[in-house]
């Protein structure tokens, strides 16, 4: 191959699933501006403890900042595991196995290094997954990867949503691709919008604040009585807009064993400050710490009414938790 002749998707098709991705599409060359609709609409609804979106408002919306010599963006997917947990206390699906960002990034971290080698350069690619200040949903949505659903997910008509989105800024030329999907198919369909608990989805997005994803996962402070008696027992996130979704009777098996659950997580209760690091070792669940954990587990058993179970997390002391039980107005048995 010359080096200015791009590189087939054909071959990067390969590339990718010799390491369990697929190949969404290519955006070559890399946009230079997003439109900014859906975050203009997210920061009118509130962006909660989520403030670094708007931070990082510039950078999202320029793609290019994050790796200005950027000749292209590729676009990849990662199944994770369809199935749920079962039990009355439940996390997201996605949380079964290790924490995708890393596995996700190092994929795209090698793929990036063949992509430079093959064009005589030494540079490596810029991988971005969920934490860099790229519009993902966004890229995703122009490289045909699929279509918004009601839940505000981006939807693929193969194999539904439960996937990972990563993506690969490189100064390699790559030969652009679009994945073909893009069309609404959601139709009459609203049984995302009428399963949603808190009655968060609202005119095709999520109203931040009162999703059960958001106050369980970026939410630092009390979570709200009023949404707290929804919960259903959830207390890392929830899938039941995407449960309910019927493109999802599509949805494929991880091909990385990694991001397969070994275990259900059973005895969250006895879970203690000093053994939580081990216990969610290389899991995201690790990423909001052990006094966040306490505070989702004691909303979820509220939400289950499960109130002895409310008082053994309370007897812990810690402070957000105590906050959070008088939200609730369970108080501790001392006090009755
Ligand atoms: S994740 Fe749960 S709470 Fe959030 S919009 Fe979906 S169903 Fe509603
Ligand atoms: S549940 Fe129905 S309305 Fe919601 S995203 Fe899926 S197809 Fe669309």
């Amino acid at each position: 191959m010359g080096m200015t002749e791009s590189i087939s998707f054909s071959e990067i098709q390969r590339l990718c699933a010799a390491e369990g991705l697929t190949a969404g599409g290519v955006l070559s060359p890399v946009p230079q501006q997003l439109d900014s609709t859906w975050l203009d609409r997210m920061e009118a609804d509130g962006l909660g403890d989520m403030e670094w979106l708007q931070r990082t408002r510039t950078q999202r919306l320029h793609p290019t900042h994050m790796m200005p010599e950027a000749k292209a963006l590729l676009a990849v997917a990662m199944a994770y595991q369809p199935t749920a947990e079962c039990g009355e206390l439940k996390r997201a699906r996605y949380t079964a196995g290790k924490d995708y960002h890393h596995v996700l990034r190092s994929k795209l971290g090698r793929i990036g290094v063949i992509l430079g080698q093959r064009c005589g350069s030494t540079s490596k690619g810029r991988a971005a997954v969920d934490s860099a200040p790229l519009n993902e949903r966004t890229l995703a949505q122009m490289a045909g990867l699929g279509w918004f659903g009601r839940n505000s997910l981006l939807i693929s008509p193969e194999v539904g949503s439960y996937r990972l989105l990563g993506f690969l800024l490189t100064d390699a030329a790559l030969e652009p691709h679009h994945a073909g999907h893009g069309e609404d198919r959601c139709g009459k369909c609203t049984a995302c919008e009428k399963r949603c608990p808190t009655a968060a989805l609202v005119d095709r997005r999520v109203l931040t604040t009162r999703c059960i994803s958001y106050l369980t996962i970026e939410h630092k402070g009390i979570i709200p009585k009023a949404l707290a008696e929804r919960f259903e027992g959830w207390w890392f996130g929830c899938d039941l807009c995407q449960s309910v979704c019927p493109w999802n009777r599509f949805a494929t098996e991880p091909d990385d064993a990694r991001l397969r659950g070994r275990e259900i997580d059973a005895d969250l209760l006895a879970i203690t400050a000093e053994t939580f690091d081990q216990h969610f070792a290389r899991r995201a669940i690790r990423r909001i710490g052990y006094e966040r954990f306490r505070r989702n587990l004691l909303v979820a058993l509220f939400s289950l009414g499960q109130q002895a179970a409310c008082q053994m997390i309370l007897a812990e002391g810690l402070p957000l938790v105590c906050a959070q039980a008088l939200e609730l107005g369970i108080k501790p048995i001392a006090d009755l």
